[in-house]
């Protein structure tokens, strides 16, 4: 049932961060619900929880523009032509992987006359599977995009490999908050870590998210 995922969910996230000597408030549950439908979404509101996920603009649009009171993250990879219609709906963007983007979201911003708050996507892992900068590209990528006024940035985003032992992907976790710790120096809001899934959100949270972004564990039943 969605309470018993969410409240499993919950106290593993607390275990994980207390084994960490962190502090649970400084993470951030963010609803992956891009494999169900509104009602759902809606129930899961009647939780309490208030931060959901979607990775498919079309997809996600009819429960977007519904519950407008929701915090929505847009997770998925993003095309230049569509942020016109995420940019008015989700409060974060967290897939920012090329100064292509940043120009389109610039412009987007600047025609509707808001502020758009994005993380940048890093591709730890290297795998060609995977979208978002290499971390080599990610220091010359900020002093690139300081130019765009209208885009906030607020942090770094990956996704681990897939693996059997989540074990396997603390050093990927790892990696990304030395990272950010790094770009600090120089761009002192970059405070958020986005990583950690269903299957590695635990060894996430020890390794510092500040978000972490669970579909399966909470919708999917048999978790
Ligand atoms: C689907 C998705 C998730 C959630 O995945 P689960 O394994 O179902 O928890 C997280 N991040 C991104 C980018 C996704 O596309």
């Amino acid at each position: 049932m969605l309470e018993d995922n969410y409240a499993a969910v919950q106290k593993k996230i607390a275990e994980a961060a207390i084994r960490a000597g962190r502090n649970t408030e400084e993470v951030k549950l963010i609803a992956v619900t891009k494999t169900v439908n509104l009602a759902t979404v809606k129930r899961a509101a009647t939780l309490g929880i208030r931060d959901f996920g979607e990775n498919r603009v079309q997809d996600a649009a009819e429960k977007v523009a519904a519950l407008p009171e929701l915090n929505w993250h847009f997770i998925g990879h993003l095309q230049s032509n569509k942020v016109k219609e995420v940019i008015p709906h989700y409060g974060l963007i967290h897939s920012l992987d090329r100064l292509s983007l940043a120009g389109a979201l610039q412009k987007g911003a600047d025609r509707s006359d808001l502020t758009v708050e994005a993380l940048v996507q890093v591709n730890v892992s290297g795998e060609e599977s995977k979208f978002g900068l290499e971390p080599r590209e990610l220091v010359p990528f900020l002093d690139q995009v300081k130019i765009y006024d209208r885009l906030i940035l607020k942090g770094l985003m990956t996704m681990a490999p897939f693996v059997d032992d989540p074990e396997e992907t603390r050093i990927y976790f790892r990696r990304l908050r030395e990272l950010r710790d790094r770009c600090r120096e120089n761009h002192e809001n970059l405070m958020e870590l986005s990583m950690g899934m269903t299957n590695d959100y635990e060894v996430a949270v020890e390794e510092g998210a500040t978000m972490v972004r669970i579909g399966s564990a909470i919708f999917n039943a048999h978790q």
